[in-house]
């Protein structure tokens, strides 16, 4: 067993109710260790390409600064983000020198501040590269910038007719550091849409000025080296998320859930428990309630279990805002008291089997957990 070592910090919302691990609800396990092991994991499928993390959404509800910080220690030296104030807020976290590319382009009004922090703007559009390259103007310095274009997901980037409309002259004043593009398919190896993709990539790159390429998110690294290019953009597979559906997960489990019991009571067949009595006891039952909901980021839909000593406890009606309601009668009598605490994900039920059972997609259960959790970080 390597040392545990604990960096525990306040939620990061201003809602947030958790001060200390004692008066929180819920307690989120973050293990970097992990993290970095996914990180490596990735590194040893890429004879040619760097590798850098993608922590938007605050490191997919994990921590952008945390994780970021820990993947520094693994050399990382390039990070995204979504939007510009998660740009910002990062600098503030890790300091100058690593990379902070705004994935979603900076909006006007922004770009000064983003170029003081030194972040690289990702211009989706002629519109904000003459805004960024007015930027460099105003500081009176070349800027880095990336390009998006669109090879086919129609959702962000230059589209192929207004990159044919690009002119050197608007790149004056920047350094172009990255053409980039995203995949729409890429967890789905035998869509076509991939190569369809990779090739109109090959064409628009060789319109634009000569600049290191990107094309893989974490799915996109398992399609093979020819869709890594020069630097790989994973991010919900540094998270413990299966990037490839359907295949053993290749990565490590990063991440824990525990509630906490409040009450536990005894219950005669036949009682109606929680909003619209969705469960009724078959027979005399014992339920513990826990501090945990759907304002936790616990889907309404995911009606499924808590685990404790190993023993499936599950959800006795409906998931409320603040509370869930478990069937404990599998435990002996007076095992599980208030103050002690079920695994909600855990070896059990990870954050995929969750996501199933929710009929979503394990990104959007792990980027709505956490701003109300205690969080632990283990193997900082
Ligand atoms: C979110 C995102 C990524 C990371 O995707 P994962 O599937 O989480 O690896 C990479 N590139 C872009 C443009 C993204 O929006």
């Amino acid at each position: 067993m390597t040392a545990i070592s604990f960096v525990r910090r306040q939620a990061v919302t201003s809602s947030s109710i958790s001060s200390d691990e004692a008066s929180a609800g819920a307690i989120l396990r973050i293990d970097l260790g992990a993290i970095r092991e996914n990180y490596r994991r990735l590194k040893a499928m890429l004879p040619r390409a760097a590798c850098s993390a993608v922590v938007k959404a605050d490191g997919y509800g994990l921590g952008a600064t945390e994780v970021a910080s820990a993947l520094i220690g693994e050399g990382c030296e390039h990070f995204f983000v979504a939007h510009a104030s998660e740009g910002l807020s990062l600098r503030t976290g890790i300091g100058d020198g690593p990379k902070i590319y705004v994935m979603n382009g900076v909006f006007p009004g922004a770009e000064d501040d983003c170029a003081q922090a030194g972040l690289i703007a990702v211009a989706n559009s002629a519109a904000q590269l003459q805004a960024w390259r007015k930027a460099a103007c105003r500081v009176g310095r070349t800027l880095p910038v990336a390009v998006q274009v669109d090879t086919g997901m129609s959702r962000l980037g230059m589209s192929p007719s207004e990159v044919d409309g690009l002119e050197p002259a608007d790149f004056y004043g920047l350094e172009p550091v990255l053409a980039m593009s995203h995949l729409a398919c890429a967890d789905e190896p035998d869509n076509p849409v991939n190569q369809i993709q990779r090739h109109a990539f090959e064409v628009l790159r060789q319109k634009l000025p000569p600049m290191p390429a990107s094309l893989a998110n974490s799915s996109g690294i398992f399609l093979g080296e020819e869709y890594q290019y020069d630097l790989v953009r994973p991010g919900v597979a540094l998270y413990g998320i299966n990037p490839v559906p359907g295949r053993p997960n290749p990565m490590r489990k990063v991440v824990s859930l525990e509630a906490k019991v409040i009450q536990t009571r005894e219950l005669e067949a036949g009682i109606g428990v929680g909003y619209g009595h969705a469960f009724r006891t078959a027979a005399a039952s014992r339920t513990a309630t826990i501090a945990l909901g759907y304002a936790d980021g616990w889907p309404r839909r995911a009606g499924t279990a808590a685990w404790f000593d190993d023993i499936r406890l599950p959800f006795a009606g409906r998931v409320s805002m603040d509370l869930i309601v478990l069937d404990i009668s599998a435990l002996p009598e007076g095992q599980l008291k208030p103050g002690d605490t079920v695994e909600l994900i855990s070896r059990h039920q990870t954050v995929d089997d969750v996501a199933e059972i929710a009929g979503t997609i394990g990104y959007e259960i792990l980027t709505g957990l956490g701003s109300r959790f205690w969080r632990v970080y283990e193997n900082a």
